[in-house]
């Protein structure tokens, strides 16, 4: 067992991870850039609205991690049905899409053209197969091009800014639930009333606090537990000699302070692998730089409007694809839980991607309330008139961004890092992986026990790409 475990970020990796160190009487130090705990599942008090960083909705597969949650909620739980739709031509389409609501809904013309280019793409599959070589080429080949372009490839390239065919077909594996339209149809029609179980699936959110109360249960366990959490803490070396780090310099209220690492320590970072390549010192080879360099994340914007009205929709989320709107999705905190607004309002989270530092980026929080006012008024979703406040996120580490060359870039930092022996890099931003709440903790969970025990399950093999992530 090791003599103490600093941990780096204090996201839902590395208090999961915290937490159960703690438990195990591993003694624990977590630093933490913000001001409190959560990374991207933190949430936020804007006035009366408690909100989160776009829609959380926590689900897994595993019962260990759904006990593992609950336990950090301790009470503070209740259960939901997902309902997430697409506003597409003024309508709305249940996403994961339903053949039904398909056919009834679109255009139709464009019906028709998606019912031949179905067929055209299926023939051209017999005759000259289509290589799942990128995103375009994945959802083209198994949707045909209309329904692909209309449902897929259009929102992809709002949401991530490059073209479809630039990025890596590992995204839509992950994140298309269903394989194909035969598959859509399929379901459809052999799950009772219209519903496939993989359309409207149960999940968790606390009654109180936000997605936030998770990490933050993590924390009161690691503190009950002897673990010390140091928030406001933003990391900013890591000194290094004979494969090991040996000292980690952080930046707290304006000063510097440097801890060193001892010879029975161990070192969980939870930051973005590229940005701790960057903090080796002495510094790591050109080439590694150069990847740490075009490994890329996309930002979010979050625009928060508060309204005077009951609800706007009854969605969790909708996706808003359409190429003339900026905002690509919504989200409404009060379908999550009734307590994140007062009585008689509600409130809108829009999300607008950039690049950290680009023209959207350096936009003034009322430019960004006021596209989002627009766009969403533009729409029907509500009247410019009943926003009665705003406030504006910027996130730069939101998305890893999965473009042709990302596995490559990735592999060299994480080749680099390995000879670091007392180090693990882990969670979402430290294996670039592009997963979801419960595989963080699931990671974290898993260096816990690996570095308590001595042994344990492997936390690089969560949320490869062979899992689904619905
Ligand atoms: C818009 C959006 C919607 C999502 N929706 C869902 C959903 O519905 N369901 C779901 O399960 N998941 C969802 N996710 C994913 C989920 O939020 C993440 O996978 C998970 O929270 C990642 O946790 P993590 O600890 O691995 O990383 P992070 O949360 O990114 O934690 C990393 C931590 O490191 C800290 N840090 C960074 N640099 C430094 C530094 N130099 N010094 C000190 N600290 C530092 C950060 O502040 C942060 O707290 C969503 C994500 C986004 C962006």
């Amino acid at each position: 067992m090791p003599a103490n475990v600093h941990i780096l970020g204090g996201g839902l990796a590395g208090m999961s991870c915290a937490a159960d160190l703690c438990k195990a009487g591993v003694k624990v130090r977590v630093l933490e850039a913000a001001p409190q705990v959560g990374g991207l599942a933190q949430s936020l008090k804007i006035g009366e609205f408690t909100v989160d960083l776009g829609p959380h909705r926590f689900h897994s597969n595993a019962q260990s991690i759904n006990d593992h949650v609950l336990g950090a909620l301790d009470g503070n739980v209740h259960h939901r049905e997902r309902m997430s739709r697409i506003f597409l031509f003024k309508r709305f389409f249940y996403y994961p899409l339903r053949a039904g609501n398909v056919f009834r809904n679109l255009p139709p013309l464009i019906l028709l053209r998606s019912f031949l280019d179905y067929w055209a793409m299926w023939f051209r599959q017999k005759v000259s197969p289509l290589p799942d070589d990128n995103f375009e080429n994945y959802v083209r080949k198994r949707f045909g091009n209309t329904l692909a372009r209309t449902f897929f490839s259009t929102y992809t390239e709002k949401a991530w800014q490059i073209p479809a065919s630039q990025i890596s077909p590992d995204w839509a594996s992950q994140r298309i639930t269903l394989l194909n339209l035969w598959d859509v149809v399929k379901k459809t029609l052999t799950r009772p009333r219209d519903v496939p179980r993989t359309y409207v699936s149960k999940f968790i959110y606390p009654k109180e606090g936000g997605v936030g109360s998770i990490a933050q249960g993590y924390r009161r366990i690691a503190e009950a537990n002897g673990g010390t959490i140091v928030t406001g803490a933003t990391v900013r070396h890591m000194r290094h000699a004979g494969g090991r780090v040996t000292a980690i310099g952080y930046e707290r209220d304006g000063k510097l302070v440097e801890e060193s690492i001892g010879a029975d320590d161990r070192v969980v970072s939870t930051l973005p692998v590229n940005r701790l390549v960057e903090m080796l010192d002495p510094p790591a080879p050109r080439a590694v730089l150069d990847a740490a360099r075009d490994l890329k994340h996309k930002a979010i914007l979050f625009v928060y409007l508060m309204l005077d009205r009951e609800q706007v929709t009854p969605d969790h989320w909708v996706y808003l694809p359409e190429k003339h709107l900026t905002v690509h999705r919504i989200s409404e905190f009060k379908n999550f839980a009734e307590s994140t607004c007062p009585k008689g309002k509600t409130l809108v989270c829009a999300e607008i991607t950039c690049n950290e530092g680009d023209e959207r980026w350096r936009m003034s929080d009322a430019e960004l309330s006021a596209i989002a006012t627009r766009d969403l008024a533009s729409v029907g979703l509500f009247r410019a008139e009943e926003v009665i406040d705003s406030a504006v996120r910027k996130v730069p580490y939101s998305y890893p961004l999965y473009d042709l060359a990302y596995r490559k870039n990735l592999q060299t930092l994480l080749g680099h890092l390995r000879q670091l022996k007392n180090l693990v890099s882990t969670g979402r931003q430290g294996l670039f992986r592009y997963g979801n709440m419960d595989h963080s903790i699931a990671m974290g969970a898993r260096v816990a026990r690996t570095l308590a025990t001595g042994q344990g399950p492997d936390h690089g093999e969560v949320a490869t790409e062979d899992e689904s992530f619905d």
